[in-house]
């Protein structure tokens, strides 16, 4: 039994989970439309020595063992699940920042859903967790949007699923659900001060500002989605 398990009652639900922490250089970042200059490199090296010439910034990069991928070579070093690529490219349509903001916000909450939905699981059942990778999504009242979900679903379908969808004439406004039901409709607050002209904040202060801002949408997600479960079976 691991320890860290040992002094939690049996049914409380796994604590939110703080993504890796941002990783900071003087690089332009490779990001289409994207203009930061605190890129750092990505690290992959292929066989011949060759090193990968991209750099991303703290909103672009994939943090993976303390240091920093593009998200193809995230992808091949297993840092992040083979379902959250878009398409073949592995980057976003040069002018649309809505699904590289839907995966951003997915890639740092993953692991808690992860966790929380499976801890849900109940013994003896048919019950699965299971991915959606990002998909664009087209209804017939025309607002377009972008969603990524995660999901408990069993043989009769799905008993849960937690969606973070950015709908493309609101974007950078981020909406996590649960069910069809809203529960938090957000501007990631760094990029709330980028959009009014003010400066980043220095490393820490950023960096608890953004865990801040996760552990608050898992916090919130968490009792919705286990009254929406228990609703279901
Ligand atoms: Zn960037
Ligand atoms: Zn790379």
């Amino acid at each position: 039994m691991p320890l860290f398990r040992k002094s939690q009652p049996q049914d409380a639900p796994p604590a939110f989970v703080a993504p890796p922490p941002v990783l900071r250089g003087t690089l332009a970042c490779s990001a289409p439309g994207c203009t930061n200059q605190d890129g750092v490199a990505c690290a992959y090296v292929d066989r011949r020595g060759r090193a990968c010439p991209t750099a991303w910034c703290p909103d672009h990069q994939i943090v993976a063992g303390g240091v920093v991928f593009c998200r193809r070579h995230a992808r091949q070093h297993g840092a992040v699940p083979e379902g959250s690529f878009l398409a073949d490219r592995g980057l976003p349509d040069l002018d649309n920042r809505a699904p590289s903001l839907v995966n951003w916000i997915g890639d740092a909450l993953e692991p808690s859903f992860l966790a929380l939905l499976s801890s849900m699981l109940r013994p003896g059942t048919s019950d699965e967790v299971g991915t959606e990778p990002v998909h664009h999504v087209r209804p017939p009242d025309g607002r377009t949007r972008w969603d990524r979900a995660w999901k408990i679903f069993d043989h009769t379908g799905i008993l849960t699923k937690i969606t973070v969808e950015v709908e493309e004439s609101r974007d950078p406004e981020v909406d996590i659900r649960v069910g069809r039901k809203s529960i938090v409709t957000a501007i990631p607050p760094w990029i709330a001060r980028r959009r009014r002209g003010e400066r980043a904040l220095e490393d820490a202060a950023d960096e608890a500002e953004r865990s801040a801002f996760y552990k608050d949408i898992y916090d919130a997600v968490v009792p919705a989605v286990m009254s929406e479960f228990n609703r279901a079976r």
